[in-house]
């Protein structure tokens, strides 16, 4: 299991693109990307990804944004 796997096992709690919180009411969408699995908080975010992955990929410091 590498660092990123663990981090989408740990529920990840913010959308990769956007920085949105996942809440009750928006629940992460997960997809895979190059064998490692990114979570998105809208389609619009996955588009978005989509469109300029290396942008995104690198693993967040997501915690920094609580
Ligand atoms: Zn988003």
């Amino acid at each position: 299991m590498n660092a990123y796997e663990r981090y989408i096992a740990a529920d990840p709690k913010h959308c990769r693109v956007c920085k949105a919180p996942f809440t009750a009411g928006k629940s992460a969408i997960t997809k895979e990307f190059t064998g490692e699995l990114y979570a998105f908080c809208s389609d619009a975010c996955i588009a978005e990804f989509e469109e300029d992955p290396e942008k995104y990929v690198q693993f967040p410091d997501d915690e920094v944004v609580e």
